[in-house]
């Protein structure tokens, strides 16, 4: 079995325990994974915050930062399919998407590895004739990363690329659940040389390793990303050391499409939103909400596609949809289909488990038109598509923003105004427009409500990642004036 180890303050080392982690394909041991837990995440939190203060790290110029960036992401390019196979063969997520996805996690990190010696502070028009005063942009401190077990590289390179650009330390907990690839990731930042203790990387499980880095005293800010249960007790957690969050958690997003739309390429881009990575995606398009009128043959086109998509082992390149990443996950999706049967919603396609190893689900399609339906409301984090219908405008809207969450929505017209009006009204962090599951360094990345808060990507997420110092200097040679007095 291959053995992975934890790494903290420039160190590679076993945790306080271990775990054994399972190959979704075969539903069988593989990996023997660290097991971070209070003390070792101590050691962690102490590396990354002497890291911050003393040492190299605080003495780099931003465009040093900027280079050591450079370094980390030509290595991910460097080493993006070994990357990818661990993930495929540690989540399930099929080699197809994940050699895609992680030779553009690279590009993240030259995106910020690009913005470190751009975080411009500022000078103050101040009122006062005999001062100077500054905003100086300075990094918020030692960040506590947490992330799930869906794209982990990903998931941590838009937490890790603005954190690093804007010279934070910190300390990322990979998930239980296929933590292979990032503790991989860490043996990228040794070799690009960044100084000991500037990125840490564990794992274990949430009560006894995620909770005690969320509350631990020293850390500034928590980077999360997970499901709002767990962003709850992170939340609460906070309490404890009163550190700034941000939140990346589900979504149960809209995919509207009207009669007007070219409906071969909505299907397709429906297939994008709910198949892909066998649906485990926070955008995962997982409530199609189409027009009355073209709603049978939409989804008699889906269906065809859905029944055709190649259900298979990850690591082929072929598989179009490859397992579940947990038995958990999959007896989670089954029962809330089985609610959701219970409550009225009918089988279109799927809605079952081939026979076999491995954690596999079909492609499944529920038409929960006119009810409620918890298929509706709640995520299942899978190749689940729930269907409702619209009459109108008005009513499209409605069903789009008859949710908690708002992370993401897609919209299928062709009618510009309408897309325009839309696009304004409906309440999630992203909106794409005859597209779906399209994501860049370049653009922010985040949720409204229940999805959560803060944005990761582009430009705004580096600032996420500073606090601003206030520098006064009095510019005149005369005494102080009355002490008494404000000034
Ligand atoms: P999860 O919330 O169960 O776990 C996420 C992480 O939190 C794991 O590392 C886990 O160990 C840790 N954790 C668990 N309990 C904790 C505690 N008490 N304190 C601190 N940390 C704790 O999520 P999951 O099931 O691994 O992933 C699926 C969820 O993630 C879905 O809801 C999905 O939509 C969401 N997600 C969101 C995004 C996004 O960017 N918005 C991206 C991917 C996944």
């Amino acid at each position: 079995m291959q053995r992975f180890q934890c790494y903290i303050d420039g160190e590679f080392g076993d945790g306080e325990a271990r775990f054994e982690s399972i190959d979704p394909a075969t539903g069988r041991a593989w990996a023997e994974m660290p097991e971070a837990r209070e003390a070792d995440v101590d050691r962690a939190v102490e590396a990354a915050h002497k890291a911050l203060y003393a040492g190299a790290w605080p003495k780099l110029t931003a465009t040093q930062r900027g280079k050591l960036l450079y370094k980390l992401a030509d290595l991910v390019t460097a080493n993006a399919q070994k990357l990818a196979e661990l993930e495929t063969r540690d989540t399930g997520k099929i080699i197809r998407e994940t050699s895609a996805q992680i030779a553009y996690v690279a590009d993240y990190y030259r995106y910020y590895a690009g913005i470190a010696d751009k975080i411009e502070g500022a000078h103050l028009p101040i009122d006062k004739p005999d001062m100077d005063v500054w905003l100086r942009r300075e990094p918020i401190g030692v960040v506590a990363m947490v992330v799930p077990w869906n794209s982990q590289l990903f998931l941590s390179a838009v937490k890790i690329g603005p954190a690093l650009a804007a010279g934070c330390t910190m300390v990322v907990k990979a998930s239980e659940d296929g933590p292979a690839p990032l503790l991989e990731f860490a043996g990228l930042v040794h070799e690009a040389d960044f100084p000991a203790g500037v990125v840490n990387v564990i794992t274990g499980f949430g009560p006894s390793c995620g909770a005690a880095l969320s509350r631990h005293p020293k850390v500034d800010h928590i980077a999360f990303t997970g499901g709002p249960e767990t962003a709850r007790h992170v939340v609460r957690n906070s309490a404890e050391n009163l550190a700034s969050t941000s939140l990346e958690l589900g979504g149960k997003s809209p995919f509207i499409v009207f009669a007007d739309a070219d409906l071969e390429s909505a299907a397709n881009a429906q297939v994008a939103g709910i198949f892909a990575a066998t649906g485990q995606s926070c955008v995962a398009g997982s409530r199609l909400v189409v027009e009355r009128g073209v709603k049978d043959r939409f989804l008699e086109i889906l269906k065809a596609k859905a029944e055709a998509v190649r259900l298979g082992s990850p690591l082929d390149m072929a598989t179009e949809v490859g397992p579940l990443a947990t038995r958990r996950q999959r007896e989670h999706i089954e029962a809330l289909i089985a609610r959701s049967l219970a409550a009225g919603a009918k089988v279109v396609t799927g809605a079952s488990a081939p026979e076999g190893d491995g954690f596999y689900y079909r492609p499944t399609i529920l038409d929960c038109d006119g009810g409620r339906s918890p298929a509706l409301e709640e995520e299942f984090f899978g190749p689940v598509l729930s269907v409702a219908s619209f009459e109108n405008e008005a009513e499209a809207l409605a069903i789009a923003n008859d949710t908690r969450y708002g992370l993401a929505a897609g919209l299928f017209t062709r009618d510009l105004t309408r897309a325009h009006r839309l696009m304004k009204g409906i309440r999630a962090g992203i909106v794409w427009v005859n597209t779906y599951r399209a994501v860049s360094p370049i653009a922010p990345f985040g949720g409204f409500g229940l999805s959560g808060h803060g944005r990761e990507g582009g430009m705004a997420a580096v600032l996420d990642y500073t606090r601003t110092k206030t520098v006064w200097l009095r510019t005149s040679d005369d005494p102080i004036p009355d002490p008494f007095v404000m000034r």
